[in-house]
């Protein structure tokens, strides 16, 4: 079945060209101009990926982002005009998995789009399902799910990238330029520090206190790595 892909964009006449180019690309397409109706239809229908521009009039596409998730593990793609790498920093820290600046080329819109979705998709020969500190931790990659003492965790892409690349080998340290180019796929050099804010909702999601994290370790001037063992 065809990925669907939510495009929030207050100026229709970009809003029906991003749409054609998702479409022609194979994508169901719903989309909206408005910010509190996208935070609807993410809960209505589900899409499996949003195209978020952040100047929109009436919610700001930074708070779409932050109630999102809150609620929702769906991967987001920001829109933005604006170049500052402030801004661009801080769409990523607000959890969102990529960004496009415009003025921008459709097909590299496309690109960053399938991107994601791969990045959230089954991975390729991995090692299927390993559990980690007796039991507490189940990695099922062939079916993207984390479980924790038997729940469920709702992971967005890049959590679900920065756990997995951790529990690749437990106790190693991997660094944030390390975590980052292997999560997103391609260099992303000055970005490092948004991996702490995914990380951040990462242990909000797994660890029982995420205010002393046993499950994913701060190592000071080193970058992460996994607390738990792998189980034989
Ligand atoms: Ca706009």
């Amino acid at each position: 079945m065809a990925a669907t892909v939510l495009v929030v964009e207050d100026e229709r006449k970009l809003r029906d060209f991003i749409r054609s180019y998702l479409e022609r690309a194979g994508f169901t397409v719903l989309s909206t101009g408005s910010g509190a109706e996208a935070i609807t239809m993410v809960t209505a229908a589900e899409p499996d990926l949003m195209v978020l521009d952040l100047g929109l009039p009436d919610v700001p596409g930074e708070t779409v982002a932050r109630e999102l998730r809150a609620i929702s593990a769906i991967p987001i793609l920001i829109l933005t005009a604006k170049a500052a790498e402030e801004d661009r920093i801080r769409g990523l820290e607000l959890g969102a998995d990529d960004y496009v600046t415009k003025p921008f080329s459709p097909r590299e819109l496309v690109l960053r789009v399938q991107a994601i979705l791969r990045r959230g998709g089954p991975a390729a020969a991995q090692q299927g399902v390993a559990s980690y500190g007796g039991g507490a931790m189940v990695i099922d990659e062939p079916r993207r799910t984390v479980t924790m003492n038997g729940t469920p965790a709702q992971l967005t892409p890049t959590e679900w990238g920065i756990l997995v690349t951790l529990a690749t080998v437990p106790g190693r340290v991997y660094s944030r330029f390390e975590l980052i180019n292997k999560v997103r796929g391609y260099e992303f050099e000055g970005y490092e520090r948004t991996i702490d804010s995914h990380v951040k909702n990462l242990r909000r999601k797994i660890e029982d206190d995420p205010g002393s994290p046993h499950i994913i370790l701060t190592v000071l001037g080193g970058g992460y790595r996994l607390g738990l063992t792998r189980d034989e």
